[in-house]
């Protein structure tokens, strides 16, 4: 057990605090409408299969919304309790529940017959995770197609393992997968498969959730050296090296580097805090704007501070000058108009990312806006330029963190159903 974790009789008394209020901020605050005080109520009560199943009923991965969402800015950060004194942790208590429950194995859904039609997900980040898990609730059969040799997406790849274990992802997908979903792994959409494979195999509708996988990069002198790296090759790298595909030296920073990092999104602090933990003596933040325009959470930043890793503010950087091997001499940067030299061995990119365009490029009819985000309607919602073709999470430039893909993606699951159920009428009236 963490040092973090709530034990059982913590719990219970922390739930007991909650003043299940009529109009609660809590709810209103999460972007998944969870039911907080309906559980918190149960979990005072230690009904704990009772507090999980009102979970269930919102999202497919407590555990790890338990773990990475702003709780700050969400639930919490609504609590009325907040306002004059500590806030409910809900965000630990959902963990404490969800991770109890993964243990125990109490609570049970009801699965419904697979009689609504069939439904293929591309792409098992938390968008494709979450449609998988609703579509299969409301009665579809539902098949997810994974690029990777493990399902997770980002949530493996893109979150270092020190804030969301893999084993805690693995767990809430195994519970995805017994509400009947399949999962094919190393199959590549625009590759292996394309979107029209997948209707000529008789799926009513086609849910892209392939995520950002293309990071943006600066355009400036220098930073096509090899010491230059991008947040999430950085991360997946590391993660690949912890699962044992890859070797230590393939993890571009190493013991005593001095690394820099462009940025100041929740990526860029988990960039520079991993790159504490893979041994580089000092790790620099460096954002052009200040810290109350950052997107980080105040709590990742927190962290990262606490652990030593600095913060250029109002700062850009301008060149790069590169050196023997992987190493860099240094990188110019500027603030108020005045440039120096600053010694550092690697900068890391982390400004953000972009959609591939390999299924967009294999298949008719998807349109994309100026920058490669996949377009979609209102109605149904979620539907691309294409019929029956649909489209959330980061691919469609809506949502920016897990808890938000997943709200999205709940909306497109209403979406699809609708979709489907509305053409197999048509098909009977006709
Ligand atoms: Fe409980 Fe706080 Fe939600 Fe009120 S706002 S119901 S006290 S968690």
């Amino acid at each position: 057990m963490s040092p973090i974790d709530y034990t059982l009789n913590e719990a219970i008394k922390e739930a007991q605090r909650c003043l299940h209020c009529k109009v609660p901020g809590c709810k209103k605050g999460c972007p998944i409408n969870n039911d907080i005080p309906e559980w918190i109520a149960q979990l005072a009560k230690g009904n704990f299969g009772n507090a999980m199943t009102i979970i269930n009923a919102r999202s497919n991965l407590p555990a790890v919304c338990g773990r990475v969402c702003g709780h700050e800015r969400q639930c919490e950060g609504n609590c009325v309790l907040g306002k004059k004194g500590e806030a409910i942790h809900i965000g630990k208590l959902e963990r404490f529940l969800a991770d109890f429950d993964s243990e125990a194995g109490w609570s049970h859904e009801y699965i419904p017959e697979k009689s609504r039609g069939r439904v293929a997900v591309i792409g098992s980040g938390p968008a494709g995770l979450t449609i998988a898990g609703d579509l299969s609730r409301k009665g579809f059969a539902v098949e997810i197609f994974e690029m990777e040799a493990e399902p997770g997406g980002m949530l493996k790849f893109g979150i270092p393992e020190y804030r969301l274990p893999k084993e805690v992802v693995s767990r809430e997908i195994s519970k995805i997968e017994k509400l009947g979903v399949k999962i094919h792994l190393n199959t590549t959409a625009g590759k292996d498969f394309t979107v029209d494979d997948l209707f000529a195999d008789g799926f009513d509708a086609v849910f892209i959730g392939t995520g950002t996988g293309v990071p943006k990069r600066l355009d400036i002198p220098g930073i096509e050296h090899p010491g230059v790296r991008q947040a999430i090759r950085f991360l997946r790298r590391v993660s690949l090296y912890e699962s044992g595909y890859m070797s230590r030296d393939e993890v571009v920073v190493g013991d005593g580097d001095r690394v820099a990092i462009i940025g100041c999104g929740n990526t860029a602090m988990d960039a520079a805090r991993t790159a504490l933990r893979m041994g580089a003596k000092e790790v620099t933040v460096i954002y052009h704007r200040y810290i109350d325009t950052m997107s980080a959470l105040r709590a990742e930043y927190d962290d990262a501070v606490a652990e030593g890793v600095k913060f250029l503010w109002n700062t850009t950087v301008v060149a790069v000058k590169g050196g023997e091997g992987r190493h860099l001499q240094s990188i110019t940067v500027e603030s108020d108009g005045k440039r120096h030299e600053m010694p550092v061995d690697r900068l890391i990119q982390a400004i953000g990312s972009v959609p591939a365009s390999r299924i967009i490029s294999t298949t008719e009819g998807i349109d994309v806006n100026e920058r490669g985000y996949v377009l979609t309607r209102d109605t149904p919602y979620g539907m691309t330029t294409r019929k029956g073709v649909f489209a959330g999470g980061d691919v469609t430039d809506r949502p920016a963190t897990v808890v938000h893909a997943m709200q999205d993606a709940k909306n497109v699951a209403e979406g699809i159903a609708r979709y489907i159920d509305a053409v197999k009428l048509m098909e009977t009236i006709e």
